[in-house]
């Protein structure tokens, strides 16, 4: 097959868990995968206690770490829309999730950049892992978060609107990238508001 990131044909590595088929295949080659690096960092989100969202998320894990090879990854699949490319991190993703309990809430874009980019790539990582989740949030600011500051964030209008009824259940945030923490930690309060029993939240990248 060939790798999706630099086009060269390579060989897959054989294993017991491919043949049965719960293991998913890689779709990247050696040398290419080999350049984005995993952290598996527990995120340190203390900076939030003593302000109107603490507690409101239990735990943070962040799978890789922004480095040039994610840097060029994220410009192809975000601004240049390949969809494709979804595929790179489903092995990795799958196995991340497949030893949590709890009902996966991806991030959602606001409708109007949704358009703008096509597709869902947040939602297309999950599901080219194969992990089901519920769309729970609605993104209802226009505004773009990333030209603020994490104190103008932070003090921003809620970015989010639950749509569909939350249960004392555990729920597991998912965005690509963990910057300042204001868009899980508000997402997070909103389910935790209406009943919510434990947020968690996993990122792909810390950015
Ligand atoms: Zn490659």
């Amino acid at each position: 097959m060939n790798c999706l990131i630099c086009g060269d044909a390579f060989q897959p590595v054989p294993t017991w868990g491919k043949l049965f088929l719960y293991e998913k295949e890689s779709s990247t080659c050696n040398r290419c995968f080999s350049k984005f690096t995993k952290s598996d960092t527990t995120i340190d989100f203390s900076d939030f206690q003593g302000t109107h969202y603490e507690g409101a998320v239990d735990a943070v894990t962040a799978l890789y770490s922004y480095n040039e090879a994610m840097k060029s990854y994220l410009h192809q699949y975000k601004f240049l829309q390949d969809v494709a490319l979804a595929q790179v991190f489903a092995k990795t993703l799958h196995e991340t999730f497949e030893g949590k309990e709890g009902i996966v809430v991806p991030i959602p874009m606001h409708p109007e950049k949704l358009v703008q980019r096509t597709f869902a790539q947040v939602d297309e990582l999950l599901n080219s892992a194969g992990i089901p989740f519920q769309h729970l949030l609605t993104k209802t600011a226009t505004s773009e978060q990333g030209k603020k500051t994490r104190k103008e964030r932070l003090e921003a209008s809620p970015l989010f609107e639950v749509r569909a009824s939350v249960e004392a259940k555990n729920y597991i945030l998912y965005d690509d990238i963990y910057t300042t923490g204001a868009t899980i930690h508000h997402a997070a309060k909103l389910l935790k508001d209406v009943g919510a029993t434990r947020v968690e939240a996993i990122t792909l990248i810390k950015g």
